[in-house]
């Protein structure tokens, strides 16, 4: 009788392309770029070039996929930093991505993280007025006075540390209404130059809504015309990296449709790791026929704000602020996978009275990684720390970042430093708003 690790073997010999596996050359450029490498004193097997090979000696059937084998390739923080650096041009992404999905798909989990995984995956994500329920239970919570009972009672202490630390640092939460009556069209502010599509996301237009309120302004500041399709949905990222591609698929599906018949200039976001995932769409779909085109069409349109914004030359416009330091914590997927890296630098230098001071290795990983920073907490918290450790050199006023999940992580790793008086950290737009207020 054959074994689930002899099934998972065989599955592992189908399903990963063998040209990308043999397409690393070995050569160790990734190696200082990978921040579970570098945090491991240098442990080949968390490091790209070593997950490759474990990869390659699971396909060869050298390797067995065993537990070892499964939370190395759990470790790793998909942050894809190893891919610019690459001479060979490997799309680790990619190979990560199939792994994880092979593994999922071959994995008897127990019930309760049956359940777990099945509410999040397939009932909330997808669902975005789920997501808005979920909200308004935070809302009520911040509301209604029951968080402050919640933090001056100790009763929090029964959660993990981590999650108790992301319960200071959530932002204001919309009200239900509010995130109800979102609009669907707006005009630009001065003459048009764009009509654009907006991308609001799940998170983005629930929890971080003012965030996006400041997003379609600072657009139609810039002279956009924007159309916010209403069958639009979660992108997908969070599925796709944790080992959902099917449900995944499904969601990049519903947001092609949405999007496909809008005559846009672009598709605008303002998220990194939903941008990194919208661009790539193409791949995702590319075994569909009837899909594969128009996944392709769509990724090309998608840009995110900060490439826009400078297009558009808002940076250009009076932008003022009070006198401080400001620094830009990168978002991965945004400068590794969408290549934006000095877009949102041009707008931030351009803020008269700020002045811009890059930090050390800004370009490095911050730890958040979706759901990274629950499930790998201490190498996350390790990883923020050190993080902390540059951003503390520069001292800034803000800490400036263009993902929602980065931005929470700065504003824990401020809170763990006990910060919270000195900086602040902030998502772009909301940045470039008060300056152009
Ligand atoms: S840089 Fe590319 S080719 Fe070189 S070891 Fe890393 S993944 Fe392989
Ligand atoms: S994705 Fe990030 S953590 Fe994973 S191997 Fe590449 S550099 Fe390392």
């Amino acid at each position: 009788m054959i074994t689930q690790q002899q099934e998972l073997q065989q599955a592992f010999k189908e399903r990963m392309n063998y040209d990308d596996l043999i397409n690393c050359a070995r050569c160790g450029f990734c190696l200082p770029t990978c921040p579970t490498y570098t945090q491991t004193n240098r442990n080949e097997a968390a490091s790209p070039r070593g997950r490759i090979a474990l990869i390659k000696g699971v396909v060869d059937g050298i390797i067995e996929p065993d537990e070892d084998f499964e939370k190395q390739l759990n470790f790793c923080l998909g942050c894809r930093a190893c891919e610019p650096v690459c001479p060979s041009g490997v799309n680790y992404g990619h190979i990560l991505e199939e792994a994880r999905d092979i593994i999922n798909s071959k994995k008897k989990h127990s019930l309760p993280v049956k359940t777990v995984r099945h509410l999040i995956f397939d009932q909330l994500f997808p669902n975005q007025s789920r997501m808005r329920g979920l909200n308004g239970l935070l809302w009520f919570y911040q509301q209604s006075g029951l968080q402050k009972v919640a933090q001056k009672s100790g009763i929090l202490k029964v959660l993990p540390e981590n999650l108790r630390m992301m319960e200071r640092v959530l932002p204001d939460i919309p009200s239900p209404k509010e995130m109800k009556n979102r609009p669907t069209h707006l005009l630009p502010e001065e003459t048009k130059k764009k009509k654009v599509a907006f991308f609001s996301g799940c998170l983005m237009d629930t929890m971080f809504m003012k965030t996006n309120d400041a997003t379609l302004k600072l657009l139609q500041k810039a002279g956009c015309e924007i159309v916010i399709p209403e069958g639009q949905n979660c992108c997908g990222a969070l599925h796709g990296h944790s080992g959902e591609k099917s449900t995944a698929k499904e969601m990049a599906k519903k947001n092609i449709k949405a999007f496909e018949d809008l005559e846009v200039d672009y598709i605008v976001l303002n998220a990194g790791g939903c941008g990194a995932f919208l661009v790539d769409y193409g791949h995702l779909l590319k075994d569909e026929p009837e899909w594969a085109g128009r996944a392709k069409a769509f990724s090309q349109k998608v840009k995110d704000i900060s490439e826009v914004l400078v297009e558009l030359e808002f940076h250009k416009k009076d932008l003022k602020l009070p006198a401080q330091t400001i620094t830009y914590q990168d978002s991965c997927h945004l400068r590794n996978v969408m290549k934006t890296e000095a877009a949102p630098r041009t707008l931030l230098k351009s803020i008269k009275g700020a002045v811009f001071v890059e930090m050390k290795h800004a370009d490095h990983c911050c730890g958040s990684a979706g759901i990274y920073n629950i499930v790998q907490k201490d190498m996350s918290m390790q990883i923020l720390d050190y993080k902390m450790s540059h951003v503390k050199d520069v001292d800034p006023k803000v800490v400036v970042t263009a993902n929602p999940g980065c931005l929470l992580q700065m504003k824990l790793g401020i809170e763990r430093e006990g910060l919270s008086k000195e900086m602040r950290a902030v998502h772009i737009v909301d940045l470039l708003l008060e300056a152009i207020s």
